[in-house]
């Protein structure tokens, strides 16, 4: 299998190269040139087996230059006994009697970020190993919370990587602020800047882009790569649960192999919903793919009219995680859906990037409603929704909130009663003080955040994640903070090079 750009069919590279580029050299995404099928009976193979084994058949359709060990060492290292909460990986909870929750977050930090970064420090460090021999590669991030820790704890001490993560200094949660300073591993470095998302993610930008700092790498052997989810790698771990989930349906009893599911995923980058689309082109049975949105609601307008259109308010929501006008792998999507269309995609997405707005022909509109059917809700519904949950039995965090949310009003609206996976992205957990005042009456603000932890336990009698819990007493190991322009000097000093 080879894998070409969305932005230019004349592309053609393998998994390897792929992964180890991260994107392609005409701005566009890597994605594979034929999209494998999967039967019934490959399915019912699977049903027995553990996530790690389905892991390994999954992947093997996908990275086809890498040798069967190669993948087993992968996959078993990321998703090794201890390193997730359920013996399951990411197991399946009862919402209702048509809906489960998909527990995602099972990981070392908490969210599901840990599903894809636990696997691509081995599927990029293989991929290097196969394409640039030995050198070094350097991991650059520019994280609004969620995507710093899980490349963090990912990367750390992976040999032959090294990774350092650029934070607005008052734009992340203290919690996870706590998490990426007192992160441990030889390899890592961690710095605030003064200046919000944006401005880290621009300045990342420029240095990946400038030609003297690549130079400077290339003499000192080490090159840089991206963890971010344009990444091959890191959409390819997520295709494994949705299709995990659909055997577990079936081994609960729930569905027989061969009848449908519709998916819900709360969405921000369009990474999630996208290996969800993956798994149904494979042949998984799904039936609508529900995108759920907070008040950025972009997609939902766009998947409803076909017109995309970031030109509008941006909003500071309780599910941060979610709060993005710009979904990247949306791009992918539109690729398969235009038949390959590189010339087409080449035109919306530079009107995206010039005016802000593009509108997709009539048959792509068309296929979208056939595929997706979209919602969104604000904070206050969020919120709503954590205290109506809470109530019958389960604590859901913000973002998996809008997803409960949208799918209750999905049902009033179609009356389908198929059954339902609903992605849960994050540990309630990381957003303790939104979740405790959606549960909780009381005057919290005077609280810290351990202690809106510990209201939250003594409150709902849930477990915190002792990852999480166990943050107060950690040593803080970093906290410098930089100017913007300081940026490419902390990488260099970070990689010792002058
Ligand atoms: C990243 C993230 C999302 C959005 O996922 P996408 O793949 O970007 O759509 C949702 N919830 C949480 C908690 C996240 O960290």
């Amino acid at each position: 299998m080879f894998y070409t750009s969305t932005r230019d069919n004349s592309v053609k590279v393998s998994s390897a190269e792929a992964i180890a580029q991260g994107i392609s050299k005409d701005g566009g995404l890597f994605i594979p040139t034929e999209i494998p099928s999967i039967s019934k009976d490959f399915i019912d193979s699977l049903v027995p087996l553990s996530y790690i084994e389905r892991a390994k058949k999954v992947l093997s359709l996908y990275l086809t230059d890498f040798t069967a060990d190669e993948i087993a060492m992968c996959v078993e290292g990321a998703y090794k006994a201890g390193k997730f909460s359920s013996e399951k990986v990411a197991p399946l909870a009862d919402y209702n009697e048509n809906a489960s929750i998909l527990e995602l977050w099972r990981g070392p930090t908490c969210a599901f970020k840990d599903m894809a970064l636990q696997l691509l420090p081995y599927l990029l460090t293989v991929s290097a190993k196969k394409t640039v021999a030995d050198k070094t590669i350097v991991i650059l991030v520019a994280t609004s919370g969620d995507t710093g820790k899980a490349a963090l704890e990912g990367f750390k001490d992976v040999p032959q990587t090294k990774i350092m993560v650029f934070y607005p200094n008052d734009g992340v949660s203290p919690m996870q602020k706590l998490q990426m300073a007192t992160q441990e591993g030889e390899n890592v470095c961690v710095c605030a800047i003064n200046g919000n998302f944006d401005d880290a993610q621009n300045g990342v930008k420029a240095i990946f882009t400038d030609k003297a700092v690549a130079e400077k790498l290339a003499e000192n052997n080490m090159m840089f790569s991206s963890a971010n989810s344009i990444n091959w790698g890191r959409l390819v771990p997520q295709i494994v649960y949705y299709i995990s989930a659909y055997c577990d349906l079936i081994e609960q009893g729930k569905i027989k192999n061969g009848d449908e599911m519709n998916v819900v995923v709360p969405t921000g980058n369009f990474g999630n919903i996208l290996a969800a689309y993956y798994a149904k082109m494979m042949g998984v049975p799904v039936k609508k793919l529900i995108c759920a949105s907070n008040s950025n609601n972009v997609l939902t307008d766009f998947l409803k009219k076909g017109e995309y259109d970031r030109n509008r308010k941006f909003y500071t929501t309780t599910s941060p995680s979610m709060d993005i006008l710009i979904s990247s792998n949306l791009e992918r999507l539109l690729y398969h859906l235009t038949g390959n269309n590189d010339a087409t995609i080449r035109d919306w997405m530079g009107k995206l990037s010039s005016d802000g707005v593009y509108t997709v022909d009539a048959d792509t509109l068309s296929q979208i409603k056939e595929l997706f059917d979209a919602g969104c809700c604000d904070d206050k519904e969020t919120a709503e929704t954590i205290g109506e949950t809470y109530k019958s039995g389960y604590l859901l965090d913000t973002h998996t909130a809008v997803a409960v949310k949208v799918y209750e009003e999905y049902v009033k609206e179609t009356g389908d009663k198929t059954v339902t996976v609903i992605a849960s992205t994050a540990n309630p957990y990381k957003f303790s003080s939104s979740v405790l005042k959606a549960v909780c009456d009381d005057e919290i603000d005077n609280l810290d955040e351990f202690e809106q932890v510990n209201k939250l336990i003594e409150t709902t009698e849930e477990p915190c994640p002792p990852q999480l819990a166990n943050l107060k007493e950690k040593q803080v190991r970093f906290t410098s903070c930089c100017e913007k322009a300081e940026m490419i000097d902390m990488v260099y000093k970070m990689l010792e090079i002058e």
